[in-house]
């Protein structure tokens, strides 16, 4: 069984001396309570709950599973009574608007909590995250009475939320959509189709649910053109909240899957179910965005997590299992072998989660600002230019550190050799459960794609170009006066080439039009390895001058310098093979014709 220590130290590290969440938080007005006594008191609380009530329950969920009766689901053993201490607590609308019943804190703030809910028990969070999603929909697109009635509920955590895309013909293609919304005389719709795949569709944990879904009305033009967004309740209810009858939605049966059998994966049927439409006729699409933005910033959550909780528990079993002598000589010499911790190689794989976890922390928690400065913006300007700035980032996010976190852990499994495949250890269901990661929120190829061509080509360059002149900013600085110079050369030296390795990718693609997917992946890796160097070369000059100064802590900012180094020797100069990858020809990836894939 695995457990859960939040680490508390190192995301302090990270608000306070990294990047200032006070500073920052000054500048937006629900800043204005985050102080940084209420920050580490809100921290502190959400690692004790997510430590005692959350982590305990990751094996039962994962042993338990979901069990589906006649359209109900029943959750594991303990997820209700858990649920119901997160309601109590007010944790669901820490960073949502007071006239909703939020507590009104940055959105910075709930990505904290969601890191340690997250990463005690990712299947338990799932049910609480993807309400998020929906307020924050809501939020954005709702009327004022749609968010008075369902944000505010929703605020409450008494009623959860849902994202229904996916149906069994498309998920990364949804103009294929084909579920239904008649209009009728007093303004709803009623919604007639069947989607899959759908995280927390069906529960014991709240009174209601209420599902934000994908439909065309009738004559809607084909494609994402016509798509619109709909809330469908499971249950009716009055204006006030108070519910009535059951809605035409039913829960028709469960996936059985590899990994997060905690939170029920549901096909939900809308039989003439009742909805209304959530913004503009048709423009569900765009709408949707901001649910998948939050649910995309989300997983990318699941990858840190997947780090951490690797790292966190295969360092215990590296210290305390024995086998051979070190090469450079006996180190416990009252044992029959040496700790394996003493093997470069698990060093190694101890090394690459740690590294991943703690740049992908850092990564993150940048971000977040992001999302305070968009959510907060005072003109539409503002909004823009902080959702343009996070949406560049999203992709690289989501798909990179789910990636790295996948391979977290798949290397501490390898660090318990093979007692990591055995189910007691527990490190066989981290890897189960980060597999899906990479897959749904848009798959790593989507979202490469993404990045590739609208981020970038289609953005002309700006967002592109704005970001690399951030990372140039930090290492010609740091170059002339920082601690570690070597570091800053090496971040000038990798985005001088990426740049040069997109001017070449988009000449060749002016050639031919494959030539940007056959890179897409690799360019991808690329912008995650690069970005993830800005933020490792920045931890590296915090923790070089605090050592500088000589305060307390030594061995915090020691082993901080020590990761960096590790990260910029061992995993950064994977950019370049992946550089060599994107500038291959493409019709090393294209050239085979489809009889000749069959043929062997
Ligand atoms: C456990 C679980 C939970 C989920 N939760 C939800 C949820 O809450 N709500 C919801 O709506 N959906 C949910 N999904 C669905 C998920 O988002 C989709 O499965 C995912 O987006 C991929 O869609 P697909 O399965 O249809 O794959 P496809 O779209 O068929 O893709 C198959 C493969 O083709 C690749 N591909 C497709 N098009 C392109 C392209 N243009 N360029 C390059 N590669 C391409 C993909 O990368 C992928 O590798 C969930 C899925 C699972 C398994």
């Amino acid at each position: 069984m695995t457990t859960y220590k939040a680490p508390v130290r190192d995301i302090n590290f990270v608000i306070n001396e990294l990047l200032d969440f006070n500073a920052h938080y000054q500048t937006i007005p629900a800043g204005a309570e985050a102080t940084p006594d209420m920050v580490e008191a809100i921290t502190l609380e959400a690692a004790k709950f997510a430590e005692e009530v959350l982590s305990p329950l990751n094996q039962v969920g994962d042993e338990q599973g979901c069990q589906w009766n006649d359209g109900e689901v029943t959750t594991p053993e303990g997820f209700k009574e858990a649920y119901q201490m997160w309601v109590e607590g007010g944790w669901q609308g820490l960073s949502h608007p007071i006239e909703y019943g939020g507590q009104g804190l940055p959105m910075s703030m709930g990505l904290i909590k969601s890191e340690l809910v997250g990463t005690a028990n990712w299947s338990w969070g799932m049910y609480p995250g993807l309400s998020l999603g929906a307020m924050n929909t809501l939020y954005v697109h709702g009327t004022e009475a749609q968010k008075q009635l369902y944000l505010s509920k929703l605020c409450e955590g008494t009623w959860t939320g849902t994202m229904c895309l996916t149906e069994a013909h498309c998920g990364s293609d949804l103009g294929q959509m084909r579920s239904k919304a008649e209009p009728q005389a007093d303004g709803s719709y009623k919604l007639t189709g069947s989607k899959i795949f759908i995280s927390a569709g069906e529960h014991d944990l709240a009174e209601n649910i209420i599902h934000i879904v994908l439909a065309r009305t009738p004559g809607a033009p084909e494609g994402t053109k016509g798509i619109s967004l709909f809330i469908v309740p499971k249950f009716n209810t009055t204006e006030d909240g108070t519910i009535t009858d059951r809605n035409g939605v039913k829960c028709g049966s469960i996936e059985h899957k590899m990994g997060i059998h905690g939170n029920a994966t549901c096909v939900i049927n809308f039989d003439d179910a009742t909805g209304y439409m959530l913004g503009q006729e048709n423009e569900g699409l765009n709408a949707m965005f901001t649910f998948m933005n939050t649910a995309r910033i989300g997983t990318a959550i699941q990858g840190l997590a997947a780090s951490e909780l690797a790292y966190q528990n295969a360092l215990p079993y590296a210290l305390d299992r024995y086998s051979m002598r070190s090469l450079s000589g006996v180190k416990n010499p009252d044992k029959a072998g040496d700790a394996i911790i003493h093997h470069p190689d698990v060093r190694r794989m101890l090394l690459t989660a740690r590294a991943f976890a703690e740049g992908g922390r850092a990564m993150i928690y940048d971000a977040a600002k992001y999302s305070d400065r968009m959510v907060q913006a005072e003109s539409q300007e503002d909004r823009d230019a902080a959702e343009n700035e996070l949406g560049f980032l999203t992709p690289i996010l989501k798909a990179f550190l789910t990636e790295t976190g996948l391979e977290s852990a798949s290397n501490a499994m390898q660090v318990f050799g093979g007692h990591g495949f055995i189910k007691e250890h527990g490190m066989e269901q981290i890897y189960r459960d980060a597999r899906i990661a990479t897959m749904y929120e848009g798959t790593t190829g989507i979202q490469a794609m993404d990045l590739i061509g609208r981020k970038v080509v289609l953005d002309g360059f700006k967002l592109y170009g704005g970001f690399c002149k951030k990372l140039y900013k930090f290492g010609f600085k740091n170059l002339i006066s920082g601690k570690r110079r070597c570091y800053s050369a090496k971040l000038i030296g990798y985005t001088l080439a990426w740049n040069w390795h997109t001017v070449k990718m988009v000449a060749r693609a002016s050639r031919n039009r494959d030539a940007v997917g056959a890179a897409s992946f690799d360019f991808l890796m690329y912008s995650g390895y690069l970005s993830m160097a800005y933020y490792w070369a920045m931890m590296a000059e915090v923790a070089a001058n605090k050592l500088a100064e000589g305060g307390e802590d030594k061995a915090f900012y020691e082993a901080k310098l020590e990761t960096a180094e590790f990260y910029f020797s061992r995993l950064l100069p994977r950019a370049k093979g992946h550089a060599g990858c994107m500038n291959s020809s493409t019709d090393s990836v294209m050239a085979m014709s489809l009889d000749r894939f069959t043929a062997r």
